[in-house]
């Protein structure tokens, strides 16, 4: 059963900006510690019309905000872990539209919130190798020009999804054996059991120490069991992933650039990675600002 986070359950926990200010000091630097003025175990009171504790031996002042993304922001804070809670809850994704309409900040305001947001997403989950077995696929997204071939003014995206694990996914320049080999090694511990589709860039991965087999979706072939190796060989749970991406991205955002898809792929990987926890992806979130 999923974790979820609801209204209700956020505007018990964050009724105004103080409230959020105290969480940003617990997970930052927890309500008791160390002062790095006077250098002692010490506990902080909130400071008065300002974000800001005041340590209970030297005075000193601490702003639990400094340094992150809430810094220089004139959004209140509770605005700004609303937004992050939109990002936590939604499927689809959020589209600065929506975020201006909740929020009430200007057009410019919510893309860049937005954009924050997306940011964060992408850095918290880190680049830690996937084993075991993991699927690779390559999707071609938006686009204005119709006709030739598939992928044309297309922007290109690859997959990569651990069974039962993380998914990574990136933008990539073409579909040449270099950049996926180059994602492939990036990406995915060597000696782990790899499914691909027929194209002819992954051929090399047996030669690079890992155990290859494929699909040939051209021949409508989607699963196929090689039984040398024991793996079943499909793709299907990255094409899942392609699948929700490319409807959320047509029904929410309209047009992402090709500059801005890899930050909207963290996103939706973020999200996928933790789609379970709804409460613990929030907290993961307000922990990484
Ligand atoms: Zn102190």
């Amino acid at each position: 059963m999923a974790d979820k986070f609801t209204v209700r359950d956020f505007f018990n926990r964050f009724p105004d900006d103080d409230s959020c200010l105290h969480h940003v000091m617990e997970v930052r630097f927890g309500a008791r510690h160390v002062c790095q003025s006077c250098d002692q175990e010490a506990t902080f009171h909130k400071l008065a019309n300002r974000k800001a504790y005041a340590c209970s031996r030297c005075g000193d002042n601490l702003y639990p905000c400094a340094g992150t993304i809430f810094q220089d922001s004139r959004t209140s804070l509770q605005l700004w872990f609303y937004a992050i809670y939109l990002f936590v809850i939604t499927r689809h994704g959020v589209s600065g539209k929506e975020l201006q309409r909740t929020l009430g900040v200007t057009y410019k305001t919510a893309w860049r919130i937005a954009k924050q947001i997306r940011t964060l997403m992408g850095e918290v989950d880190g680049f830690e190798k996937l084993r075991g077995h993991v699927e690779i696929d390559e999707a071609y997204i938006g686009g204005y020009i119709k006709g030739g071939q598939g992928g044309r003014g297309k922007t290109i995206a690859v997959g990569v999804k651990e069974r039962g694990g993380r998914m990574i996914a990136g933008v990539a320049e073409d579909t040449t054996t270099n950049t996926l080999r180059g994602i492939v090694h990036q990406t995915i511990e060597p000696g782990s059991t790899v499914s691909t589709d027929e194209l002819p860039a992954y051929n090399l991965l047996t030669s690079d120490g890992y155990q290859h087999g494929t699909v040939k979706h051209g021949a409508k072939q989607y699963v196929r069991y090689d039984d040398t190796t024991d793996a079943l060989h499909h793709v299907n749970n990255v094409e899942t992933f392609w699948g929700l991406f490319k409807k959320s991205i047509a029904s929410t955002h309209i047009h992402v650039s090709p500059k801005y898809m890899g930050l909207y792929l963290r996103e939706f990987t973020f999200r996928s990675n933790h789609r379970e926890k709804q409460n613990a992806m929030f907290d993961l979130l307000i922990g990484a600002v």
